[in-house]
């Protein structure tokens, strides 16, 4: 499939599901605590969604054939694991991190946003994981210009995370995004020469996602075909925001609209944004 360039009427489409999918996570966020479980937060965010009047692009999600639909409206990753948690019966504890990946459909357009959450107090290097993963994704974003390419994002991601002294998960990407949960381009977190390298164009929407692990980059799956864990039993971090690429500054479309990412979006002019 060819990169999607999306109009600024069709990249507001994707704001609105964004900014339910960034409300939502808010409300999750809010409910983490010790002896919550995963179908708990899960069950809160399908509430969640049917009062925003917005549906589930995670569930029954089947990326091939002879997999389980995916049962979950989030994904809930403990600990080691880093993505694709199924939501069940798993108490949280006091220590733990919980990464939270969550997307939604708001008449048609697709909004994904994750984000690591600590139970209760954790450990000074768990949290420090946390920190560096959150702030990985803010360089990724500020490299999401317009005139740069796809790469720029994933080098300013690995540079930083590296130098932290962590490992970044390979297996797993970003992606487009806009009428379909996950569109090209490809948005990894490490550089890859082989790997297409587009440039970034106004128009362009992408989850950007760093996926961190404290130990070694490698990854297993568990017997259910869905949770990802570190192969090393690690901890890992994952935060995600959906962007459109303008030619000034990214547009976090899962943002806060006063928040620490909110953009100059309300004053910003683009008048090469839409379909080149
Ligand atoms: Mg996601
Ligand atoms: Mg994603």
């Amino acid at each position: 499939m060819a990169v999607q360039y999306y109009s600024r009427t069709e990249i507001a489409g994707i704001r609105r599901a964004g900014q339910i999918v960034m409300a939502i996570l808010e409300e999750l966020r809010q409910a983490v605590r010790p002896g919550i479980t995963t179908a708990a937060l899960d069950a809160l965010a399908v509430r969640a969604l049917k009062r925003h009047g917005a549906t589930s692009n995670f569930r029954g999600y089947t990326p091939v054939k002879g997999i389980m639909p995916f049962p979950g409206v989030i994904c809930s990753s403990v600990n080691e694991a880093i993505v694709h948690g199924i939501p069940g019966t798993y108490a949280l504890r006091e220590g733990d991190i919980l990464s939270i990946d969550f997307g939604a459909v708001v008449d048609g357009w697709h909004g994904d946003s994750a984000i690591t959450v600590p139970v209760g107090t954790v450990t000074p290097e768990a949290q420090r994981l946390l920190d560096v993963t959150q702030e990985a994704l803010h360089l990724g974003i500020a490299a999401a210009r317009g005139g740069n390419r796809v790469m720029d994002i994933s080098r300013a991601i690995q540079t930083y995370v590296e130098g932290e002294g962590f490992s970044l998960i390979r297996r797993y990407t970003g992606h487009g995004i806009g009428r379909a949960l996950h569109e090209d381009p490809t948005v990894p977190n490490y550089v890859d020469p082989k790997m297409a390298n587009p440039l970034l164009r106004p128009g362009m929407v992408m989850c950007i996602e760093p996926m961190v692990s404290a130990g070694r980059p490698g990854t297993r799956e568990l017997a259910d075909r869905w949770t990802v864990v570190t192969a090393d039993g690690s901890l890992a971090a994952h935060f995600e925001h959906t962007v459109a690429i303008t030619s000034g500054d990214p547009d976090v479309l899962t943002a806060h609209s006063d928040g620490p990412l909110a953009t100059s979006r309300s004053t910003s002019t683009s008048p090469s944004a839409g379909k080149p």
